[in-house]
């Protein structure tokens, strides 16, 4: 098998983890394969005037369930077959953590970080109306999110080119996720990726079972933890990792190179130093690694891979030091590197697991949008009323009132943020539960095998029920 394909790679582990399951051959290929790609070229104005021909891509891996999900990404090395491998990691993600949909995904032959705002708001919109045009974007029917390369900014050009568009539609808005709040977005979604990643591994963390055998205690707390990437994922699941779960964050690495400090680098101050510099190197007390991918080797007990796909191959591999890996970005690790990280015993948490926090927090976004009034609105004003009554009653029977602050909490309850946040939790935590359960009562190889396995049984279920004609 060559290297580079990332469908071949995702398919290796899909097909692994297949020849555990008596699901009927045929409905392993429909769920393997990719059901429909939309490749397109148009030609962009720059701000200069001069004509540039764009590349892009839909692929949407399996409409099992509709609509469709998966994030956009603008990089000048998207391909049709990185586009499709993440379509399909999408399709085994949602079906892992309980999202009705299908998987999709987006990528456009940009470089975000040398083009105009300008540029890229045209790019956006164009490419919208090329998903518009051939039926590939619809609260129903295609939902994109973001994804490396793109956040909010993107996804708010998306909503407002489909609601001028499309202009019929009452939840135009629910064509698109990870919006700002501002445009019917969702408390919790920005950080949503990484904090899913904060709680899948203290899922992990909490079998002594697993532990063991790599040597470790159970818990985050006091875990050595190397991250690579500091954008929307690796950012957030490091702040979470250091703040709430009292990891020791030694390592950071970003395009430049990496950083290390074996008494810890403190997240936030790392960012701004970014910001304010231009690059992470050079930060105060911490060595500098002007080849980051050296400091993916360090000494660590956690390495959490949230940039690109492909970071550990068999060239690196047998160097890897670490005792988890946790994969935040999707497809960091290839099936060469997985092979020679097994054998050394070295625990990977995979993707298709991991990283889903995005996609359930994007689920709330669209029934939030589909509902077209908020969770916290939903709750009812009777239910307000009570805890109103209850209040004032405890008041006077301890003869003294609640303090300011805590009034409208006990009155009005959670925040909106308050229950993605919480929902979120239970989610990771509950797909973490299963896909353990699944690993050692099917004794199966590893993590992984027990997602995939999951995930192409609940897809062919689903196909049983509807999706195929008679
Ligand atoms: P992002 O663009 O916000 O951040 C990516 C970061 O990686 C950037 O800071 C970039 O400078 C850095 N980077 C690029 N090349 C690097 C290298 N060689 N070494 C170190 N750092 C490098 O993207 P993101 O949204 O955080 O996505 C990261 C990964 O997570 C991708 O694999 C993506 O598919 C996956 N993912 C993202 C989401 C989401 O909600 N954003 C959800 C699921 C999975």
């Amino acid at each position: 098998m060559s290297r580079g394909s990332f469908f071949e790679s995702v398919s290796h582990y899909f097909n692994r983890a297949a020849a555990f399951s008596d699901v009927d051959k045929g409905l392993i290929d429909q769920v393997r394969c990719c059901n429909s790609t939309y490749r397109m070229r148009f030609p962009v104005k720059r701000d200069d005037g001069s004509i540039v021909v764009v590349e892009a891509f839909r692929a949407e891996h399996s409409h099992h369930r509709l609509p469709t999900k998966g994030g956009i990404r603008f990089s000048p090395d998207v391909t049709i077959d990185e586009t499709i491998a993440l379509a399909a990691l999408m399709t085994y993600k949602c079906a892992l953590v309980g999202v009705p949909f299908g998987g999709a995904k987006g990528g456009v032959c940009i470089d975000p970080r040398t083009e105009s705002e300008g540029f890229l708001e045209r790019v956006t919109r164009r490419y919208t109306a090329e998903l518009i045009r051939k039926n590939f974007i619809g609260p129903d029917i295609d939902v994109p999110a973001p994804d490396y390369g793109t956040g909010e900014r993107e996804m708010a050009w998306i909503a407002d080119t489909y609601k001028n568009l499309k202009i019929n539609s009452a939840d135009t808005y629910a064509c698109v996720t990870g919006k700002p709040i501002s445009m019917h977005g969702i408390p919790g979604r920005r950080q949503a990726t990484g904090l899913g990643v904060y709680y899948g591994i203290r899922a992990c963390l909490e079998h002594q079972e697993d532990m063991q055998p790599l040597g470790l205690t159970t818990g985050v707390a006091g875990k050595r933890i190397i991250v690579q990437g500091l954008g929307n994922v690796g950012y957030y699941a490091a702040w979470y990792l250091q703040n709430e779960g009292q990891a020791i964050i030694t390592g950071i690495i970003e395009r430049e190179g990496g950083i290390y400090n074996t008494n810890g680098l403190n997240v936030d101050a790392v960012f701004n130093h970014r910001k304010a510099e231009g690059t992470i190197l050079n930060f105060p007390g911490a060595q500098n690694f002007t080849n980051g991918m050296e400091l993916l080797e360090h000494e660590c007990d956690i390495l959490v891979p949230a940039a690109l796909e492909n970071q550990i191959t068999s060239e690196n591999g047998a160097r890897i030091q670490a005792k988890i890996v946790a994969e935040a970005a999707n497809g960091p690790v290839d099936f060469e590197g997985e092979a020679i990280l097994s054998e050394r015993g070295i625990l990977m948490i995979p993707d298709m697991y991991l990283n889903a926090g995005g996609v359930t927090v994007s689920y709330f976004e669209w029934l939030k949008n589909r509902a077209g009034v908020s969770f916290d609105r939903m709750l009812s004003r009777h239910e307000e009323l009570v805890k109103r009554e209850l209040v004032e009653a405890v008041e006077q029977l301890i003869g003294a009132k609640f303090p300011g602050d805590q009034l409208p909490r006990l009155i009005h309850g959670p925040s909106e943020e308050e229950i993605v946040i919480a929902a979120l939790e239970q989610s990771m935590t509950k797909a973490y539960n299963s896909l353990h359960r699944v690993w050692k009562e099917r004794k199966l190889p590893d993590l992984r095998t027990a997602g995939f396995l999951l995930a192409l049984e609940r897809v062919a279920e689903s196909y049983r029920h509807h999706g195929i004609f008679p």
